[in-house]
């Protein structure tokens, strides 16, 4: 067993690592505090299953915020129609067509908990193990600050495929469904956006709600420079200037 394994998996190490973590935090050295867990995780190697736990946050938060994303649309879609069914029906026809789309949107969003549900059930299971390793720790500690997810690449990347930090709605920079969502859940446009797709004229978000970890395609370790995976891992967990 290699002295780095040892060292990592020591409880006692984590321990004191952590100690020296918060008092950096409480001490208002916050970049220092990331500074030492980065140089923890270099020290000490990641597991190649841990790697895809990793994975499996991304895919998470992707599944999160699609899922965010829907359940909005869906909601404004279920209004609309509600009305249409109970008002503004002139026929027995349009009551019944509005009725059956409805219904519809129901099954849409039940399916969707599911999957979502599915998803919370793998975030808890990876959370538990969230404080033995340094990168989560990070993890965390990034995506605790206000409005983390406003950094400058996060932004280029949704301005860059078309979401609405292209233009002046500020969408991504407010909570879109106004029920006070927790700072790791907050996102940039996704395709069930219902800004971006009324800006494109488009009717119908993407669906359904997936949660895979295929989904999350690039090299999640980020061993090359300047790689998306490792400008990733700077927005989703170092949060270092360099
Ligand atoms: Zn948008
Ligand atoms: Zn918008
Ligand atoms: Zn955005």
């Amino acid at each position: 067993m290699g002295v780095r394994r040892v060292l990592r998996d020591s409880t006692t190490m984590t321990m004191i690592c952590q100690l020296i973590e918060s008092g950096l935090d409480r001490g208002y050295m916050v970049e220092m505090a990331q500074r030492f867990r980065r140089f923890q995780h270099r020290v000490l190697g990641f597991p190649d299953r841990e790697w895809e736990d990793l994975r499996a946050l991304y895919a998470f938060h992707e599944t999160f915020s699609v899922f965010d994303q829907r359940r909005d649309w869906l909601s404004k879609e279920s209004q609309r129609l509600e009305k249409i069914w109970i008002e503004e029906a002139n026929s027995d026809q349009e009551r019944s067509d509005a009725l059956h789309a409805y219904e519809e949107i129901w099954n849409e969003k039940h399916e969707d908990l599911h999957v979502f549900m599915d998803a919370c059930c793998d975030f808890r299971e990876i959370a538990a193990g969230f404080y033995r390793r340094p990168i989560f720790r990070a993890m965390l500690s990034t995506q605790s600050m206000p409005n983390w997810h406003m950094s400058a690449w996060l932004r280029s990347r949704c301005a860059e495929s078309g979401g609405c930090c292209a233009r002046n709605c500020g969408c991504c920079s407010k909570d879109r469904e106004g029920g006070g969502l927790p700072p790791l859940a907050v996102a940039h446009c996704t395709p069930a956006c219902s800004c971006c797709l009324e800006h494109l004229g488009f009717d119908k978000p993407i669906g359904p709600l997936e949660y895979s970890l295929e989904n999350i395609s690039f090299d999640v370790r980020g061993k090359e420079a300047g790689s998306f995976g490792a400008k990733m891992l700077n927005a989703f967990v170092w949060n270092l200037e360099r």
